[in-house]
């Protein structure tokens, strides 16, 4: 007789990382805003590993 005891991981569940999002979540970021950490962390390194020039691109800021 062998006993199957489902290991679950025992995270906490966490508030998203995004400001004003209430959702809970294991990781970083809730299901809804986890590509905002994907896309930003692939966006810096596509550019670093590219070697993009510099573009002097003025974002006015109010
Ligand atoms: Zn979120």
């Amino acid at each position: 007789m062998s006993r199957r005891i489902q290991k679950m991981p025992s995270k906490p569940l966490k508030p998203c990382n995004k400001r004003g999002c209430p959702i809970l979540t294991r990781g970083r970021y809730c299901d809804d805003h986890k590509q905002l950490n994907n896309s930003y962390d692939t966006n810096r390194g596509t550019a670093a590993q590219r070697g993009y020039k510099r573009i002097a691109v003025a974002i006015p800021v109010l």
